[in-house]
């Protein structure tokens, strides 16, 4: 009898390590020897769950309770504090929603909230209030997004974002593309994803080869806040994106005690050059209740940008944007 191969033998799958993702503070902390950390809240935890996968906290320095990683995931007193002109629906998405789960604020791009779900939770997101689960484009076999984007001849860019649209299994997004291929305006694909950097597995195999054979040109604009977040797993994961053919893109957001430093700026846009990732926006900070404490004031974020400007070389800096809501695109600073 030929007894079967031990499973820990095989490499494990994205979805067993997403579902394996740390969800108790208390965990993270005691991996971290950080036991006994002040401001960890259970009620901030209870508002948005903590999720980290496994091999992003192990990115995190040991002992540091100001690692920057760490700071974008611990939920925390502070969140608690109402602070005002931080709303719950800071970006106007309520406002703008055209079909179920299509937002059509920009000039020839649609956006398809494709799903609400993340693989990381991130402290300061806008997200974190707004009630997708009911409205994502893929709660109806796409059916709605699709007919959405075919009826307005002007669309022809369909943005894939969340929620984290990787998040959605390979099978559900290629019968989305699949649909898409049939509608002459759609020109280009772009996804918005943090999954190839908090959980690199992600590209693996079916990915590749889904989106190797897209008919369009296709944008990944993945979203990395500080360099510590890269690793050889998500150097290989860029190296795969690439392979298919690809454009990779970063977007961070500015984040106060994270990478408000010219020092995590510049590291970033270097760091993600490495991977093959270009710098696109650095966004200035949705006002999103329960974010106020990562804001940086406008006038500092613009000083930093001016010295990111005079350190970087011009195609590794980002642009520093914020969004405003009923703009007709991200609006400069
Ligand atoms: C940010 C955003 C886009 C993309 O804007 P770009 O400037 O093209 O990156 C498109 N639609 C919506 C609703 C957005 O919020
Ligand atoms: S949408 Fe992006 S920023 Fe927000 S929680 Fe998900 S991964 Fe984080």
């Amino acid at each position: 009898m030929i007894p079967a191969a031990p499973a820990r033998l095989q490499p494990r799958g994205w979805q067993a390590l997403w579902r394996d993702a740390i969800r108790d503070p208390r965990e993270l902390l005691s991996l971290l020897g950080l036991d006994t950390l002040a401001g960890v809240s259970d009620a901030a935890a209870e508002a948005f769950p903590l999720r980290v996968p496994r091999g992003f906290a192990a990115r995190m320095r040991h002992g540091d309770p100001h690692d920057p990683l760490l700071r974008q995931v611990l939920p925390l007193d502070e969140e608690l504090r109402p602070v005002p002109g931080f709303s719950l629906d800071a970006v106007g998405d309520a406002a703008a929603r055209a079909g179920h789960g299509v937002i059509h604020k920009y000039e020839g791009r649609a956006l398809l909230v494709a799903t609400g779900s993340c693989a990381v939770h991130c402290r300061y997101c806008f997200r974190r209030h707004f009630p997708y689960a009911e409205q994502t484009a893929a709660a109806h076999q796409w059916t709605e997004a699709v007919e959405t984007i075919r009826a307005d001849p002007g669309l022809h860019e369909v943005i894939l974002s969340g929620g984290d649209p990787l998040s959605l299994s390979t099978p559900k997004l290629a019968a989305l593309t699949d649909a898409l291929a049939g509608i002459d305006h759609v020109r280009r694909l772009r996804l918005h994803t943090r999954l190839p950097i908090v959980l690199p597995e992600r590209v693996d195999d079916a990915l590749a080869a889904w989106l190797s054979r897209l008919p369009w040109p296709v944008a990944v604009v993945v979203h990395a806040n500080h360099a510590n977040e890269f690793d050889s797993a998500v150097d290989a994961a860029m190296a795969r994106l690439r392979a298919t053919g690809a454009s990779l893109l970063n977007q961070a957001v500015l984040l106060r005690g994270v990478n408000d430093s010219l020092d995590a700026q510049a590291a970033l846009s270097e760091r993600g050059f490495a991977a093959g990732v270009l710098p696109y926006y650095l966004h200035q900070l949705d006002r999103v209740a329960g974010a106020a404490h990562f804001e940086v004031p406008d006038d500092q974020a613009r000083a930093l940008h001016a010295a990111m400007r005079a350190r970087l070389p011009g195609y590794l800096l980002p642009r520093l944007v914020r969004e405003v809501a009923g703009e007709g695109s991200k609006r400069p600073m």
